[in-house]
Formats: C-alpha cells, structure tokens, sequence
C-alpha cells in the first residue's frame, strides 16, 4: 500500500517552479508570482511564475517558430511514436501526477488513480489517430482531365485555455492532439491549479517533444489568459471554463477570426423513471453530481424523479449522500475533498442560503463541513435539497459544487420539456428498464452526451462536448482531430 503522505512531503515544498516556454524553464518577465496552496489545508505548496501578455507573446513566437520549423517536418509515425512514449512516461510516473493534482486541487486521491484508464488510453488513441490522417480524392464535373482531391493540414499555434477542475485529462485532452495532427501549443493552465500541468510539461520533455512544439505560460485569466485568447499570432483557441469566460474568448478572438472550440458549463438533468432499478440508480446519481465535490461539468444537479418513486429514490440518495466521508484527498477513504478556494466555497454557500430563502427543503447537509481534520481547507457537506420547483435558482444556475435539486415528474413528455428548459446542454442521464422510454429520452433530451442506467462515461474514442450554452466543437473521437485540421483542396489540369 502506498504511503502517500511520505510521498507527498517531498512533492511540493513552497520553493518556486519555472514555468516552460521553448523548451526552457523560465521566470515571468515581470518576475511576479503566484502561490499554489492545498485547497484541503491552506498550506503554500509551491510559488509559480505570474506570466502576462508579454510572456504570452514569447510563448506564441516560440510555437511559431516550432510550427515552422523542424516539428513541420515530423512524419506522422515520428508523432505517434513521440505520443506513446509520452504515454509510457505518464505510466511511469502517473502516482506522481496524480498525487500533484491531489494536493494542488483537492480531487481525492482514489480518484485521481482511477483515471488512468482515460488519460493514457488518451494519449495512445491520439497516437493511433497520427497515423490516420488524410484527405480525400473527390471527382468534379470539369469537362476535360482534371484532377480534385484534399489534403489535411494542422492549423497552426493553438491557445489552449484550462479550468482547475481536471487539470491531467484537462490539458492531455487539448495537447495530445494538438502533436497528433502536427499543431503547436500556447497552455495557460488555471490560477487555481498550476503545477501538473508543468510535471506534465517536463515528461513530454523528456519524451522528445522538440523545443517550442508546447508551452506552458502560468498566469491569471484576466491578464494571460486574455492576451492568449486576443493574440493574432494564436490560429486557434480550445477552451475549458465557464460560460462567461467562453463568451468572452470568443470575443476576443474576432481579432484575427482565430478558430473557437468551447466546452463550457451546465445544468444537466438526470431522469429516474418509475421503472428505474432503483438499487443501481441511487449511488450513480448521487455520485452524478458529489464525485470530485460537484465540481464537474456535467453534474447531473437537476435530479428528476417520478412522483410514483420520488419520496424513496430521493430520501436512498440523500442517506447515501450523508454517508459519504469529507476529508483531505490525500486520504484513500476520502469520498469528498475540498473545495478548490475559499472564493468557490463562499459562492455555493451563498447558493445554499438562496435556496433556503426560496423555500427548498435541506434534506441532508446544506452547509459548511468543518471539523479539526478539515482545519485550513474548504469543505461543503454533500448537499440534497426536496421541494424544488424548475424556477428556482438552484434548479437554473450552475453551482460547480456537491448539491442536488430534486425534482418530482409525471409523464415522459413534461419532464422532456423540464429538462430541455435550459440555457444549457452538455449532458443528461436517464435511469430506465424500458427499453422504447430509454430510447425515446436518448433522443429528445438536448444535450451532447446521454446516459442511460449509468453516468460519467468518457472514452478517447468517442466525442464530448456541449450544444446550447454548453459550447461548440468535439474533444474525443474522431471528430476531435477535426478541430485542430484545415483542409485545402488542390486542383490539377492534367490537360
Ligand atoms: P473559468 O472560466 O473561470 O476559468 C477557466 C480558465 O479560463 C482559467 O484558466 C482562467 O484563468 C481562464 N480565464 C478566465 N478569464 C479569462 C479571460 N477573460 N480570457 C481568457 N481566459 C480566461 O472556469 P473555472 O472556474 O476555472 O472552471 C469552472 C467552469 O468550467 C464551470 O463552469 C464548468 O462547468 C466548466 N467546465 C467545463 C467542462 C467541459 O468540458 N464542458 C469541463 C470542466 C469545467
């Protein structure tokens, strides 16, 4: 068994961390800072450069310089062979990265491990998809000999923009790619969650990944983020976040009409029918929304019952829920770890004394988690609140944290209508024996992933992303490749 809190004092000891631009571990030019802290205790992990638009505009010369340079002449077998040697090193080492993310923004332990099923299955499927690559031969109807085909070229320097909530698959799922099709790479990791993303850094270093191919500026969003997302020599923007920051990328992006693809927030409804196997919908509903402490993007927070099973289905979750163990992530019998900071806490606070004074009904938790084991850190009990009704806040806005709306329905066509009353559409979950119900939600509900009698599945191999407020473009799958392709046709006169 793995002692993990041996491993972790030697991990992060408050001393400063370079941030990586053209293959060189470098300070801000401004030489500011910005502290990382364990959101579970408020300790100082590590110091890391604040980069700003200048750093910024080094990163995307170097990028350039790269696309433009020996990486252009990779061939595809030379990147497959880079990605999977990334990938072994990620094996390699992937206690350690996952310790990084555990300590630097809370995710319990136990499921930092567990995604490395995803994450190198990632970096081996984008491997295989290096290869792939190719355009088409397309017949025209030109009288004569003359010849019309495609080729796929990468686009250039992608900005890639992350959240603190995944930083490992967060930033895999933006730069495997990225090298797959031949692409550069700018990363500002979030403020929230800095210094993975450079553990991740140094192992594709050390991989080969040729100097300038990926560079990672540690800044805020305000200042590194924005200069990213404005800069005209950036060619294409792949943004994780909420929302409003989404909206404000793909402002700043008509500058130079860079390329947006957005995987942004939600609000995605999970549907128990009155046929649901209720033993194995319980704890998948609940972990719909409190694994990694709500902070998900695809929390199923809406939890729509039958008025038949409601009262049971919804008390089993709320006991499941008060049965789940708060602690420091670094703990493998942790269910729920902090909050990421003080600020995100204090929000959902502020949304669980809304829905108070709207009238919802706490069920189980509905407050602060405070205790001497949870002393320094943000902790918000799992959270079920009854007696919702749709117009009320916390059945309409995102909370990013561990709480659940319940909801009563009655037939399959109001609650299509409630559940599609959204801004939003990422993902939706159904819990259904009936075969021609399943189906029939599957189809209506608008959103871009849908879940049937499970939740949470995310595979390399098959495309996520958001319709509506959630965002456009496709990460995962083939179609993922696409984001980071142009294609130009060549015509030939062979006459
Ligand atoms: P956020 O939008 O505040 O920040 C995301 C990133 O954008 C950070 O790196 C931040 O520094 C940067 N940023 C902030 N302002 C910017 C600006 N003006 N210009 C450019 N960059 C800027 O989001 P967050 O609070 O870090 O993450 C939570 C949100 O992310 C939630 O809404 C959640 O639903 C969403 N999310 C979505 C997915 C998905 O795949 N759809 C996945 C994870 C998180």
């Amino acid at each position: 068994m793995q002692d993990w809190k041996t491993l972790a004092s030697g991990l992060y000891d408050g001393t400063f961390r370079h941030m990586f631009i053209d293959g060189a571990w470098c300070e801000a030019i401004s030489g500011q800072v910005i502290e990382a802290r364990n959101p579970a205790d408020g300790r100082l992990l590590a110091t890391v450069p604040r980069g700003t638009d200048a750093d910024i505009d080094a990163a995307v010369a170097a990028a350039r310089k790269a696309f433009e340079g020996p990486w252009s002449k990779f061939t595809p077998f030379e990147r497959q062979a880079l990605l999977l040697r990334i990938a072994d090193g990620f094996e390699a080492e992937w206690e350690t990265l996952c310790l990084s993310d555990t300590l630097d923004m809370g995710m319990p332990i136990q499921r930092t491990l567990a995604n490395s099923r995803r994450v190198l299955g990632m970096l081996r499927f984008y491997a295989g998809q290096a290869v792939a690559i190719h355009g088409q031969t397309i017949p025209n109807s030109f009288p004569g000999e003359i010849y019309s085909s495609t080729v796929r070229e990468p686009v250039g320097v992608v900005g890639a923009i992350i959240p603190w909530n995944a930083p490992i698959a967060g930033s895999i799922w933006k730069i495997a790619p990225a090298i797959a099709t031949g692409c550069t790479v700018v990363l500002k990791p979030s403020e929230e969650a800095l210094l993975t993303v450079l553990l991740i850094a140094r192992i594709m270093q050390e991989a080969g990944l040729p100097d300038g191919v990926l560079n990672i500026v540690t800044g805020l969003g305000a200042e590194a983020g924005a200069a990213l997302a404005a800069h005209p020599g950036v060619d294409k923007i792949v943004f994780t976040g909420s929302t409003a920051t989404g909206q404000a990328i793909a402002r700043a992006a008509t500058g130079n009409l860079k390329r947006v693809s957005l995987e942004l927030g939600g609000k995605s409804p999970v549907i128990v029918c009155k046929d649901a196997d209720i033993e194995k919908a319980v704890p998948v509903a609940a972990m719909a929304v409190f694994a990694n402490s709500g902070q998900i993007c695809i929390a199923g927070s809406r939890l729509f019952v039958a008025r038949e099973i409601h009262d049971e289905f919804v008390r089993r979750v709320a006991e499941y829920a008060a049965g789940l163990k708060i602690g420091h992530g670094i703990e493998t019998d942790t269910d729920i770890g902090p909050i990421i900071s003080a600020r995100q806490a204090e929000r959902i606070a502020s949304y669980l004394k809304i829905a108070a004074h709207e009238g919802a009904e706490v069920l189980t938790g509905g407050s602060r988690a405070v205790g001497p084991a949870l002393e320094g850190g943000h902790f918000i009990q799992p959270t079920v609140f009854g007696g919702v009704r749709d117009e009320m806040t916390i059945a309409r806005e995102e909370i990013f944290g561990p709480v659940i709306s319940a909801l009563p329905f009655d037939s399959i066509d109001e609650v299509v209508k409630r559940a599609n009353a959204t801004p939003y559409g990422l993902a939706a979950g159904v819990f259904s024996t009936h075969l021609g119900t399943a189906h029939k939600l599957a189809h209506r509900l608008r959103a871009g992933s849908v879940w049937v009698n499970m939740y949470h599945a995310i595979d390399p191999a098959v495309p996520f992303g958001g319709v509506k407020m959630s965002g456009y473009g496709r990460e995962g799958g083939t179609e993922h490749l696409d984001e980071y392709l142009d294609t130009k046709a060549i015509w030939i006169n062979a006459d």
